[in-house]
């Protein structure tokens, strides 16, 4: 049966794909007449954006929940006001990060020379979403993009199915179709859309896919951002406030369901700390999401049933295979796929060959991982590959800091998860498997803009000049 919040979903018409070489070059077309190179223009389509977001606050949470679930605040705080401050950052700045910087000729031969680096847009981006936030992280390189000049095609992702129906109505109706358009579709679409030649490709999703997307960017040299994810670590240490600890890392961990890029995937916790850690989450989950998940408004739902289905697998999997995983909370006889729920499980007497330790969870299942010392956790992570995010809870910041020395991630919190995500100035990517480029404020700017060196050379003092030119002699390489 039906999931009551996934009732009434629209469908989504996928576009044809013999629309998209004449889509691609009306907006290459467009491009070319500079109309996006004017910073007016630039300004009018991110106020147009936030307008469309302001507007229609109710039809995209609606649509949001029906996707997942999502309770308004969460939907509100994640997706749309993330977007809103990243367009009014951009509307603020915009002027100034565009503005060619003069930088100085530092040889004598350049010392009277007009030296600039100008950011200019890269033309045609094309921006590949995914579903857990399809709001976000579909209008974020958006934004970006438009601050910089660019002509832009939208691929939503086709599972978030009421979101991309919602964006599809609302984008035409506020954005510049000349400039702005969207494709709709799953596999065969974007495999189509990857055969044209775009001037930069926004992806951001799984890494097998990424290395599709790489593979085919690779053909015409189009440079890439990839947005992908990983296991992200937590370490909690022996000596830290795991009532603090406990709190945050479950509220992060229950945001979306666990289906968050930076979700916390597993924790590496000191074993003096870990009998403490259990009873602070007990506590903290009857906080949060009260004695019965299912029935918080506040707990969104998984996506699908291929989703469920793959961490119902991967649950049943750790328990064949390693017998003496602990459930502490939660646990598979509380998992209903007709509603597509799983409770906030926290699995204990994990070990690192275990089947939920092969690939990130994405959803909220935490395996629990016991270490004797930060350096054992540290080897650990560094055993490998780089994730997106590494957490450290310690009350010596001594420790906090030996981990992020020791250790690469795309991103890093010391006492917390996910708070990073508001602040417009700390670049957002990966490193390694987690993802390459990064945005989020002017780092999106400059990501979706290329730095061109640019000389204006006066035609006298050609006496100067002549320093240059042959024939040479040992004084002239004397005044260089
Ligand atoms: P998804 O299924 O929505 O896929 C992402 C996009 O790739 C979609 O638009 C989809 O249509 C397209 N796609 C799928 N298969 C394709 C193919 N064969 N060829 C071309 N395009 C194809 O999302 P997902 O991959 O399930 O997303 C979850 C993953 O994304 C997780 O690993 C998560 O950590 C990561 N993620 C990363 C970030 C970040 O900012 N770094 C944010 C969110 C999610």
């Amino acid at each position: 049966s039906t999931p009551l919040h996934t009732k009434n979903k629209p469908t989504l018409e996928f576009t044809n794909v013999s629309e998209i070489p004449s889509l691609v070059s009306k907006l290459r077309t467009n491009f070319n007449q500079s109309t996006t190179k004017d910073l007016k223009w630039r300004k009018h389509q991110l106020r147009q954006l936030a307008k469309l977001l302001k507007e229609n606050t109710k039809q995209i949470t609606d649509a949001l929940y029906q996707d997942v679930k999502k309770n308004f605040e969460e939907a509100y705080t994640t997706e749309i006001l993330i977007c809103i401050n990243e367009i009014n950052d951009c509307l603020m700045n915009v002027d100034s990060w565009a503005k060619p910087e003069k930088v100085h000729g530092d040889i004598l031969i350049n010392a009277f020379d007009n030296c600039q680096i100008r950011s200019e847009p890269l033309g045609v981006c094309l921006i590949i979403g995914a579903w857990n936030y399809p709001i976000q992280l579909l209008l974020c390189p958006l934004i970006a993009a438009l601050a910089a000049g660019n002509c832009c095609l939208l691929k939503p992702s086709e599972i978030s199915v009421a979101t991309a129906a919602a964006l599809t109505e609302l984008i035409p109706k506020y954005l510049d179709n000349n400039c702005i358009a969207m494709v709709n579709g799953g596999v065969v679409e974007t495999t189509a859309l990857l055969k044209e030649k775009f001037d930069h490709i926004f992806y951001t999703g799984n890494g097998t896919v990424g290395k599709i997307i790489m593979s085919a960017a690779s053909k015409t040299l189009t440079p890439v951002v990839l947005e992908l994810g990983g296991k992200s670590p937590v370490y909690v240490d022996k000596h830290c406030n795991t009532k603090i600890a406990a709190k945050r890392i479950l509220w992060a961990k229950c945001i979306n369901a666990g289906q968050t890029c930076i979700s916390p995937d597993y924790i590496l916790c000191h074993k003096d700390s870990q009998a403490s850690l259990i009873e602070d989450f007990n506590v903290a989950l009857k906080e949060l999401h009260t004695e019965n998940p299912k029935s918080s408004e506040t707990f969104a739902r998984i996506v699908n049933k291929n989703h469920f289905n793959r961490l119902a697998t991967v649950f049943k999997k750790q328990l064949e295979i390693n017998n003496k995983t602990k459930i502490s909370i939660g646990g598979f006889e509380n998992f209903d796929e007709n509603e597509l729920y799983i409770p906030p499980t926290i699995l204990e007497n994990v070990k690192s060959g275990d089947p939920i330790m092969h690939d990130e969870i994405f959803g909220p299942l935490l395996p629990i991982i016991t270490v004797n010392s930060v350096d054992e956790a540290i080897e650990y992570v560094n055993d490998r590959d780089r994730p997106l995010a590494i957490y450290s809870f310690s009350e010596k910041n001594a420790v906090s800091e030996k981990l992020l020395r020791s250790t690469n991630s795309g991103v890093a919190l010391v006492n917390d998860l996910l708070m990073n995500m508001p602040v417009g100035s700390l670049p957002f990517g990966g490193v390694g498997a987690s993802g390459m480029g990064n945005y989020h404020g002017k780092n999106g700017f400059d990501a979706l803009s290329h730095k061109r060196g640019v000389m204006i050379r006066q035609k006298g003092m050609e006496f100067l000049n002549e320093l240059r030119y042959p024939p040479y002699s040992p004084l002239k390489w004397k005044v260089f």
